[in-house]
């Protein structure tokens, strides 16, 4: 069965829970290898939890300091060792580019922002701000493929996890952008945006006040968003933007509060697996999409909803 890479996402040795999904979406296209970079030693132990056979882990300080080149010539080497049948990266900013660097690399095909890989291995899209799903699949090289958080529920399944030291080589010129400082985001407690499993957002519908909004998220362990309207007030900056210009988003379940539900909005959250609306006007667009839909004022519904949460 050919190696599936999966290049593992993570801080400090921290696995993220995409990594997780990629590996149970790596063993329906054959069998799973992790490719750990990183300064600290490989976390084999929970990346065999989710069924990797193999961990090839590349522990170079060095890389660390550099942007995403020397990723794609990891991986670049690594398909050209093992054969790979598929690479699988996380869609993230940095996965998308390591994935466009690595294709040009390999002249392999290259799939972005799946929500669903299946075998062939054939994807499954959103395009054209989600009036669209496309099923797509590469027909040359090695198929590289970016799937979107929360695309898979990842499934404990035991792997032989067996860590194999790989030492690449890394051109000068993958060494010319280098990074002079970092620090880190400001922590609020709540899940990353794009990876929450539950993202409860509000509208200009919250008149600026946010507190009901949160305490639901709060009570959920969810991630925070925001319509474009909020965030162009300046009731909360940009990152918390979901939407066509903003993050997309594909939780388990979205709860969008006082916002209407426009096009853009829609773009950015319309894969989310469940969507509850809340807003007081029942003829909001938003209705035509949610799975389930409160008629009422924000203020009023959300406190109730967070206690009864809180109490259970
Ligand atoms: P509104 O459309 O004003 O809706 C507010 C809603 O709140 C109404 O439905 C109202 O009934 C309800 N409401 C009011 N008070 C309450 C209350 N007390 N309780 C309950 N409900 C209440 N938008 C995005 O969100 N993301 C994007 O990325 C984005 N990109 C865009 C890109 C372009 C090129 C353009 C042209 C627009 C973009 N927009 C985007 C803007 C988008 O068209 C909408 O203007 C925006 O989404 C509206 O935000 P909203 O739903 O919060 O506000």
């Amino acid at each position: 069965m050919a190696e599936i890479l999966v290049l593992v996402d993570h801080v400090d040795g921290v696995v993220k829970k995409p990594t997780l999904e990629l590996l149970t979406i790596a063993r329906r296209l054959g069998e799973p290898s992790a490719v750990y970079i990183g300064s600290v030693d490989a976390p084999a132990e929970a990346l065999a939890k989710f069924g990797a056979e193999k961990v090839y882990a590349v522990n170079d300080a060095e890389i660390k300091g550099y942007l995403v080149a020397p990723k794609a010539e990891v991986l670049q080497q690594l398909v050209e060792k093992t054969s790979a049948g598929a690479v699988l990266i996380p869609s993230s900013a940095e996965g998308k580019e390591i994935a466009g660097r690595l294709a040009i690399k390999i002249d392999s095909g290259l799939i972005t922002d799946a929500v669903d890989v299946q075998a062939g291995p054939v994807t499954t899209q959103s395009v054209f701000a989600g009036s669209y799903t496309v099923q797509a699949k590469v027909t040359k090289g090695t198929p590289i493929i970016t799937v979107k958080p929360n695309s898979a529920a990842p499934e404990e399944v035991a792997g032989a996890g067996a860590v194999e030291a790989f030492a690449p080589t890394i051109s000068a010129a993958a060494k010319a952008a280098q990074i002079v400082a970092s620090q880190p985001r400001q922590a609020t407690g709540r899940p990353e945006l794009t990876e929450a499993a539950i993202v409860v957002s509000g509208g200009r519908g919250t008149g600026g006040d946010f507190t009901a909004v949160e305490a639901l998220a709060d009570s959920l362990g969810a991630a925070v968003g925001a319509s474009r309207a909020a965030v162009d007030s300046g009731w909360k900056p940009h990152t918390f933007q979901v939407g066509q210009t903003g993050k997309t988003v594909s939780p388990q379940l979205y709860v969008a509060n006082g916002i209407s539900g426009a096009i853009q909005h829609r773009a950015g959250m319309q894969t989310s697996k469940t969507i509850v609306a809340v807003n007081k006007d029942e003829e909001a667009p938003i209705f035509e999409l949610v799975d389930f839909g409160v008629v009422g004022d924000l203020h009023t519904v959300l406190p109730a909803l967070t206690d009864e949460i809180n109490k259970r």
